[in-house]
């Protein structure tokens, strides 16, 4: 079985994606397959030993595409896919500027011979109208040559497969056009008595693929700037690395570097690849993937990742990621991911899409139908014609889902992008969906609201024995925990040089703390409930007073008595008072989450405005709490640093992980917030709210301008107003529909946050 991503050659309009994803769904061997219209890749799960990529390739050439092989190399790759998209974007341009003149030829003989009949000028000389209305034909023959290519392909792959898509619709208006206008040229004397042979429709072959095609190049143009948070990423990626090989410093490739590989770096370079530094120390600006703008400090120990840039010390590190391993690598893949990803909110869209095409086939000739039955009796045959066929290539060009395909995945991309820049990783554009709709936010205490740096703040010695002595116990257990609380209390014992004991049968207790032995005796270390537990004396009131100033105690104790007390002090963010104020401006519930001592949770949570506490919670408890708000029908973002809230962040309705310094776990929630800062939690709302917003507007446009293009062009108004549009018009229409649902997504890019 194989996962790949493969751009997709050929693809013109939303429904292409449809007929696509229809197509290799049904090939056997294929088991999942996902078409992007914004990104133009379809990600295919097949089986790889019963069908082969060219194969599935094979699957929808007939329909006009074909699948490009993804590179290995993810540089080389992008660098190819973006030349490539240069090219085709400029041989667009070529061919839509050479072929303006023509449309602004036709519409200024339009103009003229509107001006004639309205009798604003006098009649043309008969010279020169002839002439004019001579080199309308040789215009659109050519302006059909040049430009025509994928339309007519349209209807010869409808004659010959029975496909038809948005490139079929435009190639049977402009050539019926053309026929038309033809047929009344050629037999001009034959039909003179039924028809209005005057009335050629050159004009409209001609404005309407000098229109579309200025429309695809002005959307190509804009759609590839959506895209370019990937190649800003991309541009992070160091080319080559300086490697201590062998007693020798060599330069190689990016690419070549291994596991192990010593690299220097030298002041003011990019970190080719993740490491840890072995020598030198410096300042590494890290802001490009935490969005942090002053530089970090680095020591020997500390871990380097790569696309940031050193400042001027100089050091060796020894890689311990390389290739697609590397924090940028993932971050990049999974930008990727969700860019290319679907909203739910696109299905409609989709389904629209797939059956668009035969219903606008079929009401254009219901159209042409209705004008050639009922509008002979009052306009006569020949004019009943002509408006008939006005209204059926109007029907066939204004009619493209376009718009409705470009709508989602354009802003989804936008958006995504605009995130990472921002350093919010978003997961999937479901998430971003879901968060926009988010009424309560669940926020973990340690880590979260507090910086997750706890300090010793005061220490009760119940033990009779020293501080000192008290203190080696409980900091030799600590020094066995992850808990930041451990860190806290094994610094401060590192910083009065107190010496530790080895510790024996050292065990953590969920949610309570830890136990461990030293020289035969059990210890125990941890918060009320673990001493309500052990069953031993104490009287907590002993504690109130701190808790209630926000500290949290840590009780030292054996099976018989309790020892010693530490309270710690986490300091609240001060990004988080305000963080919360914003969230409840936007009318968003607020809930802190902990483990913690109930009194502590009180006191941080009224220090940050928080609306409601829940404490004391176990890690499985906390998950539960989360159902609880659910079943209560609120839609829950839960923010936690994403180790030990892992459950509770899944069960969320988007789990919004805080990453801390440069350890990412960007897989397991819905949203990544890089360098663990809370501001950025209501960025992400914001950014899933105006990307949302951006979504809405552009399916309302799509929609809209369909509902009332195609009974106008249809001539639905004729009855009533006399309005029928122009082809003309529809096919400015239809042009202007898609750039303007890709303007209004880029527009997302300079939205502030
Ligand atoms: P939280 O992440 O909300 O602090 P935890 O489940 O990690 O929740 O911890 C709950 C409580 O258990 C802590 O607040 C602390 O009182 C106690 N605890 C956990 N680990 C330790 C430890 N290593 N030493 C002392 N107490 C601990
Ligand atoms: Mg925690």
């Amino acid at each position: 079985m194989q996962t790949s991503t493969y751009k997709i050659k050929g693809m013109h309009c939303a429904s292409c994606a449809i007929s696509i994803e229809d197509t290799l769904k049904k090939t056997p061997g294929v088991t999942e397959v996902s078409v992007n219209y914004g990104t133009e890749a379809a990600k295919v799960s097949f089986d790889d030993t019963s069908i082969t990529p060219v194969q599935l390739s094979a699957k929808i050439e007939p329909l006009g595409y074909s699948l490009i092989a993804p590179d290995k190399g993810q540089m080389a790759g992008m660098d190819h896919a973006k030349m490539e998209a240069e090219d085709e974007l400029s041989e667009m341009r070529r061919k839509v500027f050479s072929m303006m003149p023509f449309a602004i030829i036709s519409v200024a003989i339009m103009i003229l011979d509107l001006l004639v009949s309205l009798k604003y000028i006098p009649e043309m000389s008969p010279t020169l109208e002839t002439f004019l209305h001579h080199l309308l034909p040789v215009m659109a023959t050519t302006t059909l040559a040049v430009l025509g290519r994928p339309y007519l392909m349209g209807i010869y792959r409808f004659l010959r497969y029975g496909k038809a898509n948005m490139d079929t619709l435009i190639g049977i208006g402009t050539s019926a056009a053309f026929l038309y206008s033809f047929t009344l040229g050629a037999f001009e004397n034959v039909l003179s008595p039924y028809l209005d042979v005057k009335a050629a429709y050159y004009d409209v072959t001609i404005v309407v693929l000098v229109f579309i095609a200025l429309g695809k190049y002005l959307e190509l143009r804009s759609k590839q700037k959506t895209g370019d948070a990937i190649e800003k990423l991309l541009s992070l990626q160091a080319k080559k690395a300086l490697v201590f090989r062998s007693g020798k410093e060599l330069e190689i490739p990016m690419e070549e570097v291994v596991h192990d590989d010593l690299i220097i770096v030298k002041p003011a370079e990019k970190i080719p690849v993740d490491g840890e530094i072995i020598e030198g120390s410096t300042y590494i600006d890290e802001s490009m993937i935490s969005g942090e703008p002053m530089p970090v400090k680095k020591n020997v120990g500390d871990s380097v990742v790569s696309g940031t840039i050193n400042t001027t010390g100089a050091f060796t590190f020894r890689a311990t990621k390389i290739g697609s391993e590397t924090m940028l690598a993932r971050i990049i893949q999974m930008v990727e991911d969700a860019q290319g990803s679907k909203a739910p909110i696109q299905a409609l869209a989709d389904k629209i899409s797939a059956v668009f095409v035969p219903i606008v086939l079929a009401l254009a000739f219901l159209a042409l139908g209705a004008w050639l039955i009922i509008a002979p009796q009052y306009i006569g045959f020949a004019k009943a014609l002509s408006s008939g066929l006005v209204s059926f290539v109007g029907i066939l060009v204004i009619a493209c889902p376009c718009a409705l395909g470009l709508a989602t995945p354009t802003a989804i991309i936008v958006g995504v992008g605009k995130g990472a820049r921002e350093g919010i990783l978003v997961k999937d554009a479901a998430t971003l969906e879901t968060l926009h709709k988010a009424n309560v936010v669940v926020l973990d205490k340690t880590g979260t609201i507090t910086k997750g740096k706890p300090e010793l703040a005061s220490v009760m010695n119940f033990s009779g024995k020293s501080d000192e002595e008290m203190l080696s116990v409980l900091a030799s257990l600590e020094k066995k925990s992850e808990h930041p609380i451990a860190h806290a209390i094994v610094t401060h014992a590192a910083e009065h040089k107190i010496v530790l004991s080895e510790v024996k049968d050292f065990q953590a207790i969920k949610g309570k703390g830890i136990e461990g032995n030293i020289g035969g005796v059990l210890y125990f270390a941890g918060n009320t409930k673990l001493v309500a537990d052990l069953h031993v004396p104490f009287d907590t009131a002993a504690l109130i007073e701190e808790t209630k100033k926000g500290k949290t105690p840590i009780i030292l104790a054996t099976k018989e008595k309790v020892l010693g007390v530490v309270m710690v002090a986490d300091a609240v963010k001060p990004e988080a008072i305000v963080a919360i104020a914003h969230l409840h401006k936007l009318g968003i519930k607020t809930v802190l989450l902990t483990g913690d001592d109930r009194n502590t949770a009180e006191a941080i949570a009224k220090e940050v405005g928080i609306d409601d506490v829940v404490a004391e919670v176990l890690p499985e408890d906390k998950l539960n709490k989360v159902k609880e708000l659910q079943s209560r029908g609120l839609i829950v973002a839960m923010a936690g640093d994403g180790v030990n809230d892992a459950p509770a962040l899944a069960q969320a309705n988007v789990g919004i992980a805080m990453a801390t310094g440069t350890d990412v776990a960007i897989e397991s929630a819905g949203i990544t917030l890089l360098h663990g800062d809370i501001a950025k939690l209501v960025k992400a709302i914001e950014l899933s709210r105006v990307t949302m917003r951006t979504i809405k507007q552009n399916l309302f446009w799509a929609f809209i301008y369909n509902i009332i293009g195609i009974p106008l062009a249809g001539g639905a108004f004729y009855p009533f107003f006399g309005w029928l549009l122009s082809p003309i018009f529809a096919g400015l229409a239809m042009a202007f529909s898609s750039v303007s649902v890709v303007t209004n997504s880029l527009r997302l890019k300079t939205t502030k946050l």
